[in-house]
């Protein structure tokens, strides 16, 4: 075969593409990624590293997140890359905050197979040292939630592709057009059996009237980052409190969820109108990282607003606790959403799939979603 003839070609080096790379690699197929920019800098390398069964869809998106989770414990522990297996706790200082937890435990047997349940105060407080105990009256703990650091876990997804399978990764390389067998990029012409466009938000450069057509929005979230935190202090399980019950799918069908939305809505109105839930986790170096809020509309002014910065902080200190919560960071990042859907995979043309809107869970869900499109 040439050197510029592949079976499989990738758009994008965020987690979607390199998932999709990933999962025809293990196939066998001689494998191509391009992404347009240096090094990734997307949505990929912008978000908490949280891999988020708990939260997801129950069903077949709650099994995609458990595929996924396997893969990542491969991928780390071949590639050496950082990796906690610290779960999660969803902290309840408030009754109606409880009742959604227990409702949701039962409601949601897959859940409980996987071992989630709630625990004491205590017991919340021995898996996490950020737990703040005063006024919790339980938690939701759930063992499946990893733990990566995004800056190091998307180069090192890139550097197994290429150890382990000998693919192409060809950064600062954008693909013009698409014509199968045909791949325009701006380092000449590649011929692929097939192609898989993973370009994050960016809807306008290959197919805009597919995007166009799936009324594909984009979410634009505010994030934070502390200092590496003193003496090696270790976070453990990562953390959230009651605003998250109101954001994941996961929650959706409990019936007590009305109760703990009439109440946030009259305590914190600033947080529900911003979209704003508040999630812990921390980096390899030690850093916390802390967000995030959520504004919906295809075009985003680039400026952050600090009420919304602080009011995060405002709502995680109720929560929790930690050494040194002077920030050192701040940023925004920007995900595709379609609306009511939790992806978009679609084919334009024979040969060629689009992927993205994978929302708030991308790292969560790639990996699954990727070996599933590749069984087809
Ligand atoms: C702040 C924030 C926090 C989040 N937290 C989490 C979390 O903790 N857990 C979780 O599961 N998900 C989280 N997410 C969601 C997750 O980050 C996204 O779903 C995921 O990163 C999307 O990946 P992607 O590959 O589609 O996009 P991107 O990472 O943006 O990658 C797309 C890439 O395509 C490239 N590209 C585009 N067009 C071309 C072209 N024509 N040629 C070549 N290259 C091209 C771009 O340069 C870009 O690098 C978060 C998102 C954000 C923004």
């Amino acid at each position: 075969m040439p050197d510029n003839h592949v079976d499989t070609a990738v758009i994008g080096g965020g987690i979607v593409g390199l998932a999709h790379a990933l999962a025809a690699a293990k196939r066998g197929d001689r494998v191509v990624l391009f992404e347009r920019d240096d090094y990734s800098v997307g949505a990929s390398i912008r978000n908490f590293g949280l891999i988020w069964p708990v939260g997801q869809r129950p069903g077949n998106v709650y099994a995609r997140a458990l595929k996924s989770r396997e893969i990542w414990l491969d991928v780390a522990a071949e590639s050496h890359m950082w990796c906690r297996d610290v779960g999660s706790l969803h902290l309840a200082h408030h009754p109606d905050e409880e009742a959604v937890l227990e409702e949701f435990l039962s409601t949601t047997p897959a859940a409980v197979e996987q071992g989630c349940r709630m625990v004491t105060p205590t017991e919340a407080a021995k898996r996490s040292a950020a737990v703040r105990t005063d006024g919790l009256r339980s938690a939701l703990w759930s063992p499946t939630e990893l733990n990566v650091d995004p800056r190091q876990a998307i180069p090192s997804v890139a550097y197994h592709l290429i150890a382990k399978y000998d693919a192409d990764i060809r950064f600062g390389t954008t693909v013009r057009n698409i014509s199968l067998p045909r791949v325009e990029t701006t380092d000449g012409v590649w011929h692929a059996e097939r192609v898989f466009v993973c370009s994050g938000n960016d809807f306008e450069t290959l197919y805009p009237d597919t995007f166009a057509a799936a009324s594909i929005v984009r979410c634009k979230l505010q994030m934070m980052r502390t200092a590496r935190q003193p003496d090696a202090w270790q976070l453990g399980a990562t953390l959230c409190g009651g605003l998250t019950l109101l954001h994941y799918d996961a929650f959706k069908h409990c019936t007590s969820l009305s109760t703990l939305n009439d109440r946030m809505l009259e305590e914190l109105p600033f947080c529900r109108e911003n979209g704003i839930h508040v999630l812990l986790s921390q980096t390899a170096d030690g850093a916390l990282t802390i967000g995030d809020s959520h504004h919906y509309a295809k075009t985003h002014h680039p400026f952050e607003d600090e009420r919304v910065n602080a009011a995060i902080m405002q709502y995680l200190r109720t929560f929790a606790e930690a050494p040194d919560f002077e920030i050192a960071e701040r940023w925004t990042g920007i995900y595709p959403s379609v609306p009511g859907a939790t992806e978009l995979v679609v084919q334009p043309e024979p040969g060629v799939t689009v992927v993205n809107g994978l929302g708030g869970a991308g790292m969560t869900l790639s990996f699954g979603l990727a070996e599933e499109n590749l069984s087809t």
